[in-house]
């Protein structure tokens, strides 16, 4: 706390990913031999086809200010795929296009939260939703979930969760940072839930879409009686190892995505032209192209999962989508290894750290206190000289 900043910064908590996967770069730079599993990003590098969209963006001369929303070719190529990929209509004014997914969120949180409004999050949920409605006055309320049910909300916890001054919902799938996918099926019923209070807007957040292992991805915004308060928030970061690209972008209500432009244009103005352009060339070209990340992605799923049963203590289900498992550890609350007292998940994760040398994630940071997240998205070399670390600093 330094009483010089504004109490919206000394109360809003650092963000756990980025926090470990600082921490991790630091200990490296000590020397020390860290295998990085905490920070979601693909270790794949930027398809070529994307690549040269960017360097004909340059050739081109892009450089100016860009539209506050994003260009008009890139807006027809977001609807474009909306269409092919989830059979979403949307007209240009709908979508707002942004510096990354996260900026979508924020804008969102931003334009839609008054002071003391509720903001629905399944637990266990991504890092960022709670602190970005609370820096839009919002409050976090989380609905808990178990991993026997795959840690899905059941549309009778979400019903009880709904008060008065519930103004949204956040939640995403596939899911970070259990990997739990919705089924249609799963989506209608808590729609039938939904129904009942139309005053509750939906922030379907869709960013690992393609990263799916069991088939159909399946969209709120799909149901006819969702369509007008269900805002997608969709980006390249994922699927096309974009993440440093900075490109996100939200389908949605009119109104919405209007008051999304206005704040933008207050606060960063439009994305970066080069990025647009190359995101232009991503979303015109079909999902096929990305398979190969997908298919890897699924094999290191198989690989890590049969590797962390064969680690005493770790409780896992299984992803259906996403890079990242998320085992139930709370077996070693209490105990004390080499030395080190196991009180927490993130006492867990601080000892992996140290002891493994293996970055993860505390479960904390994600609504669930028994949990950690391991991230997959790296080579099999480093999944299993990984496993290897953690399996050997808690049994040797
Ligand atoms: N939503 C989820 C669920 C994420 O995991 C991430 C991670 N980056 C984001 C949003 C933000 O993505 P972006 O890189 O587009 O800001
Ligand atoms: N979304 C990724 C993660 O959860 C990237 C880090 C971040 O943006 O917080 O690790």
């Amino acid at each position: 706390m330094n009483p010089k900043l504004s109490n919206r910064v000394n109360e809003m908590a650092t963000s756990a990913t980025l926090a470990m996967a600082a921490k991790a770069r630091e200990l490296r730079e000590e020397g020390k031999d860290i295998i990085g599993l905490s920070l979601g990003e693909p270790d794949f590098t930027v398809p070529e086809f994307v690549k040269e969209g960017a360097i004909q963006a340059i050739k081109d001369d892009y450089h100016t200010y860009t539209p506050v929303d994003g260009y008009g070719d890139l807006k027809k190529a977001i609807i474009t795929k909306f269409k092919r990929d989830n059979d979403l209509t949307y007209t240009p004014a709908q979508i707002v296009v942004s510096t990354g997914a996260k900026q979508s969120l924020a804008n969102l949180a931003m334009v839609l939260l008054n002071e003391g409004d509720e903001v629905l999050l399944p637990a266990p949920y991504w890092v960022s939703y709670a602190d970005i409605s609370k820096l839009a006055g919002g409050v976090p309320v989380e609905i808990p979930t178990t991993i026997e049910s795959d840690f899905k909300v059941t549309p009778k916890a979400l019903e009880a969760a709904i008060t008065p001054k519930t103004k949204m919902i956040i939640y995403s799938s596939p899911c970070n940072p259990s990997g739990s996918v919705y089924s249609k099926e799963e989506l209608r019923a808590l729609a039938d839930v939904l129904v009942n209070y139309p005053n509750i807007i939906v922030v379907s957040d869709e960013i690992y879409e393609h990263i799916n292992f069991v088939g159909e991805h399946a969209s709120m915004a799909a149901f006819e009686d969702m369509y007008d308060r269900t805002v997608v928030v969709n980006g390249v970061s994922k699927a096309y190892a974009m993440t440093g690209w900075r490109i996100g972008y939200i389908g949605g209500p009119e109104w919405i995505a209007r008051a999304c432009n206005k704040m933008q244009g207050q606060i960063t103005s439009g994305a970066n032209c080069i990025a647009q352009r190359a995101t232009i060339t991503a979303l015109e070209n079909p999902p096929s192209k990305i398979r190969y990340m997908v298919d890897a992605f699924k094999e290191r799923r198989s690989l890590i999962l049969n590797l962390l049963s064969e680690i005493p203590g770790f409780k896992t289900n299984e992803p259906e989508g996403a890079f990242y498992v998320f085992p139930d550890i709370s077996y070693y609350f209490g105990k004390t290894l080499r030395g080190k007292k196991i009180e927490n998940a993130s006492d867990f994760s601080l000892y992996l750290l140290e002891e493994a040398t293996v970055a993860t994630v505390t479960g904390e940071a994600f609504g669930d206190s028994n949990c950690i997240r391991i991230s997959y998205a790296a080579s099999e070399a480093e999944i299993k000289e990984a496993m290897k670390r953690i399996k050997a600093s808690l049994t040797a």
